[in-house]
């Protein structure tokens, strides 16, 4: 089944439970997990044709898997993107993106704020490739356009970014982007393809952690690529050289979180904006952060761009990183651990996960103060959450 590009939620609902279903040549409802590294040739020249074909689906399951394939019909589908490609973490899909894309000499715009994997990608490999970087505030388009140089060739994005829910305005970077012949890469986790679709407003490759709301059930570890054909064949290459290819059962775990997306999504969204409401009043709270309140200096850019605002909040209480502390431990029912995008709900302090990276300055600025608390809301009653914040910053 095909779903044209402005695709509402309920059709991506129906599109996450039927368009995999091709790709299943048994009569089995729930497809078989393909739990095999090779697959067998019925003859030489049938040999030759599965291993010289890019991206063949059964030849060597480090390049491809039918498991890998029926995701990936689902995924491109759902981003409205050609092409998609599985890799083996969230990482693996950011690195075998940026990798695959980059040459020796080349400049690269990034944002000051990025997931602190990317961050260390961005600042410690890149540089021994001999690649040059700049970062600019996500939340200045002019700040992109000013850091163009003749050689720049490739843009990194996230938005929202973790954690601080800075946005950057995906169509204003795209447009400049095309106008200087740059590729742009944008990190869609928070969002999902079920509240931003990014291949739809001009952007070249997306990339997803799996391992948050795609998986959904915090039982795995992966990633994907999203693109045009001849993008995904290119960082495809390279992925293979790398050999980030994800497992069969890994893959079949994807498909069967998949299918329950668009309603996991809309609880997110709707127990995430709820939660972020009650904490924006509370006496003890100093300010939230969630793209869906109108208090979020880009909630206009939001409602632009997302169709719904996503189930990460960060918010800081008066008293900082020891009141902050307090808070944790008061917590009952939300546990600490570091992700996001499982069914439970999890906070953490952004001083002890996410500043590795940075100096204090740089953490300041980029918005991530030591007592900032994220929190990934999920799926339990919305009643039970409140009461849970309510308790614990009740001193
Ligand atoms: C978790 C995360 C990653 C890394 O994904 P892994 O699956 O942990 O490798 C990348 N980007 C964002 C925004 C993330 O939240």
């Amino acid at each position: 089944m095909k779903i044209g590009n402005s695709a509402k939620p309920s059709e991506l609902a129906t599109l996450l439970i039927h368009a995999d279903r091709e790709l299943n040549p048994t009569a089995a409802v729930v497809p078989p997990i393909y739990q095999t590294a090779n697959f067998f040739s019925t003859s030489p020249e049938d040999f030759l044709e599965r291993s010289s074909r890019p991206r063949h689906p059964e030849f060597y399951t480090r390049n491809r898997n039918p498991n890998a394939a029926q995701v990936e019909a689902v995924l491109a589908q759902l981003e409205g993107a050609p092409a998609a490609m599985l890799t083996a973490s969230g990482m693996a899909a950011v690195s075998v993106a940026v990798l695959g894309l980059i040459d020796h000499g080349m400049h690269v715009i990034a944002q000051t704020n990025h997931y602190g994997g990317t961050m260390s990608l961005l600042r410690n490999l890149l540089p021994r490739f001999g690649v040059q970087l700049s970062q600019v505030d996500q939340r200045s388009p002019d700040d992109f356009e000013k850091a163009i140089r003749p050689n720049t060739k490739l843009i990194v994005l996230e938005s929202p970014s973790n954690p601080p829910l800075h946005l950057t305005d995906l169509r204003a970077v795209a447009a400049i982007a095309k106008a200087h012949g740059a590729l742009t890469v944008v990190d869609n986790t928070f969002a999902t393809p079920l509240n931003q679709r990014p291949v739809q407003m001009g952007i070249d490759v997306v990339v997803h952690s799996v391992t948050k709301y795609l998986g959904g059930h915090s039982d795995l570890i992966a990633g994907a690529v999203l693109s045009t054909d001849a993008l995904i064949e290119k960082i495809w290459n390279t992925q293979l050289i790398l050999g980030a290819a994800l497992g069969p059962f890994d893959a079949w775990l994807i498909l069967r979180g998949l299918r329950t997306l668009s309603l996991r999504m809309s609880t997110h969204n709707a127990n995430a904006l709820a939660l972020a409401q009650f904490l924006a009043n509370h006496a003890a709270v100093k300010y939230v952060n969630y793209p869906g309140l109108e208090s979020h200096p880009q909630y206009e850019l939001a409602c632009r761009q997302m169709t719904g605002f996503g189930g990460v909040l960060s918010f800081e209480v008066d008293g900082g990183y020891e009141s902050a502390k307090r808070v944790l431990r008061r917590l009952h029912l939300v546990g600490i651990a570091t992700s996001v995008g499982g069914v439970e709900s999890l906070a953490v302090l952004c001083g002890d996960n996410f500043t590795h990276h940075l100096n204090v300055e740089e953490a300041q600025r980029a918005g991530i103060p030591a007592g900032l608390i994220r929190v990934s809301v999920g799926l339990e009653d919305i009643g039970d959450l409140v009461a849970d914040f309510d308790q614990a910053l009740s001193v």
